[in-house]
């Protein structure tokens, strides 16, 4: 699959399936996922690197795909050698264990072998474990996170982030976890338990006592292309009597881009249902502000990784500003991400930067302490207007 998937499936398809035709006679090509294919090539382990090494360089140079901006793609392959003792049930995690190792050794491709293993077996166990996290009284909690109006230090919400203790494996970040659960459609079952189960029941709780105040919820790209979503979390808000206007949902650039169409269409339903959407991690990767005026978003949110170097690098505090200004021209409010000490608050105050989320602030709270903190919060925030 390529390392940024922007491409929509089909466009993908039609590009494999090209390559595929190019290179095989009488392969046939399987989709696994949103931008991963199979191919069971007979003729040996030479035949079947030569051919992934053909696929994988039809995509060296960029993409044009009738549009004027060039799309560059990095796409890997994973072998695996198949004998009569193979697993069946084995071989879909052994080929994306080998492509993940492609991608972590900058490699057109990987042999799968048993020193991967290891890792293979943490996903699988990470995998097999999430039914059972979801239906556990204590695995799955969520933490909370302010995010406060920089020209008046208010609280205009929180974003919800979710945290699992694994009986075995301990406390397991949501990075390594969400990309194993992405892999497959598990990932819907933990968007549902966030949103409809946690996130719209805690938000239920403290719209009586905090008021106004948006609970922001981390979508996945897979939920953008469930047909039924958008009518589930607008059935699930009004079972738990929330408006749509005291949630947000954030979903990465990279998802939006993936699956353009399907993306379009979720994001007018969430519009018409009047619930705000924020794109999340702008500038961790690709990122293409002239593409993505065309999604109806209302916020902005720009990654650590951008905002942190700012002090650091004369360019990427002129990106910054350019990403700011431009937002603002096409309506979005714009959030710095990552905001982890006073001097980089200043440098994006001065940037007219909206709002911030970060250490600085704050780190992730259980629901308990987020509640008392808001109160702490909110009395400090009186008495320097009376002062
Ligand atoms: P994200 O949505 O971009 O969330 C922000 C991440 O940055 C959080 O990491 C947060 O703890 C961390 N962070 C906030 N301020 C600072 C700071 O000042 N310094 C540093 N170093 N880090 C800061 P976390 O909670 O580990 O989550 C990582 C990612 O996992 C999230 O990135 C999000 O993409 C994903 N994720 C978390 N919870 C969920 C969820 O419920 N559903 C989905 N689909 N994804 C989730
Ligand atoms: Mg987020
Ligand atoms: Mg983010």
């Amino acid at each position: 699959g390529p390392r940024q998937p922007i491409l929509s499936s089909k466009n993908f398809t039609d590009l494999v399936r090209e390559s595929a035709e190019r290179n095989t006679s009488g392969t046939t090509l399987y989709r696994l996922g949103y931008a991963r294919y199979e191919f069971l090539v007979t003729g040996g382990l030479t035949a079947a690197t030569l051919l992934a090494e053909r696929c994988v360089a039809t995509h060296a140079s960029p993409l044009l795909l009738n549009k004027p901006i060039p799309i560059d793609v990095t796409s890997v392959a994973g072998i695996v050698k198949l004998s009569i003792t193979t697993d069946p049930s084995h071989l879909l995690g052994f080929l994306i264990t080998a492509a993940e190792a492609a991608r972590e050794a900058n490699a057109a491709t990987m042999l799968y072998d048993s020193r991967m293993k290891l890792v293979h077996e943490r996903s699988f166990k990470i995998l097999n474990s999430i039914k059972l996290a979801l239906a556990s009284k204590d695995q799955l909690h969520l933490v909370f996170q302010p995010r406060v109006r920089v020209s008046d230090g208010a609280i205009i919400g929180a974003e919800a982030l979710l945290r699992w203790s694994h009986p075995e494996l301990g406390n397991l970040p949501p990075a390594e976890f969400i990309p194993i659960a992405e892999q497959t459609s598990f990932m819907s079952l933990i968007t549902d338990w966030v949103v409809e189960k946690n996130g719209l029941r805690q938000i239920a709780t403290w719209q009586r006592c905090f008021r106004p105040f948006k609970l922001s919820i981390n979508i996945s790209a897979m939920d953008l292309c469930r047909l039924d979503f958008v009518e589930r979390v607008v059935v699930s808000l009004a079972r738990h009597g929330v408006p749509p206007s005291a949630i947000e949902l954030e979903i990465t650039e990279g998802a939006l881009v993936q699956s353009p169409e399907a993306a379009s269409t979720a994001l007018d339903q969430l519009r018409n249902a009047g619930i705000s959407v924020a794109i999340d991690d702008f500038g961790s990767g690709f990122s293409n502000l002239a593409q993505l005026h065309r999604f109806p978003v209302d916020v902005l949110k720009i990654d650590r990784t951008l905002i942190s170097s700012i002090l650091a690098s004369e360019q990427d505090a002129l990106i910054v500003r350019s990403a700011i200004e431009f937002a603002h021209a096409l309506g979005y409010t714009v959030v710095a991400e990552g905001v982890e000490d006073q001097t980089l608050y200043a440098v994006l105050e001065q940037s007219l930067c909206d709002e911030i989320q970060g250490y600085y602030v704050s780190r992730p709270m259980t629901a308990e302490a987020f509640e008392k903190w808001i109160r702490q919060h909110s009395a400090c925030r009186l008495r320097e207007q009376e002062g």
